[in-house]
């Protein structure tokens, strides 16, 4: 283990280190450099596991091409030319050594900071388990690689489908499924609706009424825990008027490469699945000892100071900090960027002894795209704004918030253009091996059909697959494999297409090991070969005795 060489000619200055680059840990140290311009007695250092800040509120206009993908990022430099910066994978906290440890970069080294105040913003993360299949299938959307997963998926599927004979396969591609209706949900389900609508355009072979994005919320309206029922009611009609299918007061139960499964049974063909819910704390912070948690979320008084951890502060979606009335704040930027600003001043406060000040902030109001230029807001003093004005406001007042000249430049080009330009649905095609991957199946879904062409082998996690041959047209069970099996090796060692077909008779999690991926082993590995040559070679006997036993009864 390396230690951090950062200190030298400051060593009576408290060393701030501040754990999580988004808006709480970005505007904590922004606050502290311009504390320290001022004499303040502070240096700061600042691990996360991208070189830049993500502007969160404007991802969805990412997704939709409205904005360039990379004018919604600030590299971390720019903004904080004072701070020293450790682009790194947080791995641990110690708080009795006082130490972080950073994961290994380009060389293997684990790397430790020692701190004499930390400031956690880690924000949370999401969190699919739970929901079978979810964690395998569903994409989510809170990152910049989250919208460009996304957009680049949504291209692809449509140039799939424009490809494609079978209507039913058509209409299954093109029917995309969003799970939450929050402010999250909404955005995305809106903002995949207009640019999916629009690009289909440049589509010539696809049919516009087979695009289909449909909307699965738990409550009776959208956005009806967020905004006022009047507002969450007109947000529930303009979706509908664009053309997105709300399924209301449904819940996502489980999901599988084929489509998605709702409570009650109901199935949704599709091969896109985002999904919006849930988040939870950040897994780091649950192995910390000695950190008071509720629910995850780091326990924090009106100062911001972890309960209990002296010079441990926590800020952003991943504290607990009450507010006048002692409601927790809620997980919104707009409460992190004051709860940054707060806490920044107490750390100089308790280095010098002056009085620590309260976290006083109760928000300035709600905002939501709708989409096809409509927006809703709820302002203080209960006044709300709803269509075109409220998507003006939106604008503005985002636009506004984006950090420095350049991003508002770029962003304000990236709108203009957008009016007078047509849009390019361009598929970023980043290439990368994926590896080894999980799938989950529901009862009764086919993993392939006999014929298909052979991508990957499968390894049985859990469950139970029949397969089966088509004998004189029709389908005939001829046998059952279980967890600790493996399948579809016959038809990636003969370079031919499957020669049955395979069935989930109950939840199934499989292990995907892609055809590339297996011929490398088998080419490498004589021993790893040679079992799977066994293994396919008394299948390929089994099937044969099957056939002749067939052909002698018919005779
Ligand atoms: C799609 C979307 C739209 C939103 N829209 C709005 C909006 O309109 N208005 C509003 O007020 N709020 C909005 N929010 C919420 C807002 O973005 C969050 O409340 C805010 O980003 C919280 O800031 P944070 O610093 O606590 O966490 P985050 O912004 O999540 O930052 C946490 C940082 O920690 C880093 N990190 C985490 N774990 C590790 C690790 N182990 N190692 C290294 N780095 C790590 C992450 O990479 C990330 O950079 C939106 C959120 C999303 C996802």
């Amino acid at each position: 283990m390396a230690a951090a060489d950062t200190d030298l000619g400051r060593a009576r200055r408290a060393r701030v280190v501040v754990l999580g680059g988004g808006f709480g840990g970005v505007y904590t140290a922004l606050a502290l450099e311009r504390l320290a311009a001022k004499g303040a007695p502070v240096e700061v250092s600042l691990v996360n596991r991208e070189n830049y800040l993500v502007f969160q509120p404007m991802l969805a206009e990412v997704l939709a091409g409205d904005v360039g993908i990379l004018d919604t990022v600030s590299p971390l430099r720019q903004l904080l030319p004072r701070t020293d910066l450790f682009v790194r994978e947080l791995e641990g906290v110690d708080l009795q050594r006082r130490v972080v440890t950073l994961g290994a970069g380009l060389t293997p080294q684990t790397l430790e900071l020692p701190f004499d105040h930390l400031v956690l913003a880690l924000g949370n993360v999401t969190d699919f388990r739970g929901i079978p299949g979810l964690p395998e299938h569903a994409l989510p959307f809170k990152t910049l690689a989250d919208a460009m997963r996304i957009r680049n998926h949504a291209i692809n599927v449509l140039e799939q489908a424009s490809v494609v004979q079978d209507p039913e396969a058509r209409r299954t591609m093109l029917t995309f499924v969003v799970a939450g209706g929050g402010f999250s949900g909404t955005e995305v389900a809106a903002a995949l609706n207009d640019f999916v609508r629009h690009a289909v355009g440049a589509y010539r072979s696809i049919p516009r009424e087979d695009v289909r994005i449909v909307l699965v919320h738990s409550g009776e309206r959208v956005l009806e825990r967020e905004l006022t029922p009047h507002l969450a009611a007109y947000a529930t009609r303009v979706l509908s008027e664009q053309g997105i299918e709300l399924l209301l007061d449904q819940r996502l139960v489980a999901a599988s490469p084929l489509g998605a499964v709702l409570a009650g049974g109901r199935r949704i063909p599709t091969r896109t699945l985002i999904s919006t819910v849930p988040s939870s704390p950040n897994p780091v912070l649950e192995q910390v000892v000695g950190l008071p948690t509720v629910r995850g979320r780091v326990e924090c008084d009106a100062t911001t100071a972890v309960q209990g951890c002296e010079g441990v502060w926590a800020v952003g979606d991943c504290a607990l900090i009450p507010m006048p009335g002692g409601e927790p704040s809620p997980p919104t930027a707009q409460h992190a960027i004051r709860q940054a600003k707060v806490l920044a001043q107490n750390i100089v406060a308790t280095q010098t002894g002056a009085r620590r000040r309260s976290f006083a902030f109760t928000g300035l109001g709600k905002l939501g795209a709708l989409g096809h230029h409509r927006a809703v807001a709820e302002l203080p003093g209960k006044i709300t704004v709803q269509g075109p004005l409220a998507w003006l406001m939106w604008r503005g007042i985002y636009w506004s918030k984006l950090p420095g000249a350049s991003r508002k430049t770029r962003v304000a080009v990236s709108w203009l253009s957008d009016l007078v330009l047509p849009a390019h649905p361009v598929q970023l095609n980043l290439g990368g091996a994926r590896g080894a991957t999980q799938a989950h199946y529901e009862p009764g879904e086919v993993v392939f059909e006999q014929g298909d062409a052979a991508d990957s082998l499968f390894m049985i996690l859990a469950g139970t697959v029949e397969v089966s041959q088509r004998v004189d047209g029709r389908p005939q069970a001829i046998g059952t494999l279980q967890a600790g099996e493996y399948f579809g090796e016959m038809a990636l060692l003969g370079r031919r297409p499957r020669s049955a077909t395979t069935r989930a008779l109950t939840a199934l999690d499989l292990l995907v090991l892609p055809g590339a991926d297996f011929a490398a082993l088998a080419d490498s590995l004589t021993e790893f070969r040679g079992e799977f040559e066994q293994i396919a070679r008394s299948r390929a006997a089994a099937d044969a005795a099957r056939a002749g036993t067939d052909a002698r009864a018919e005779a």
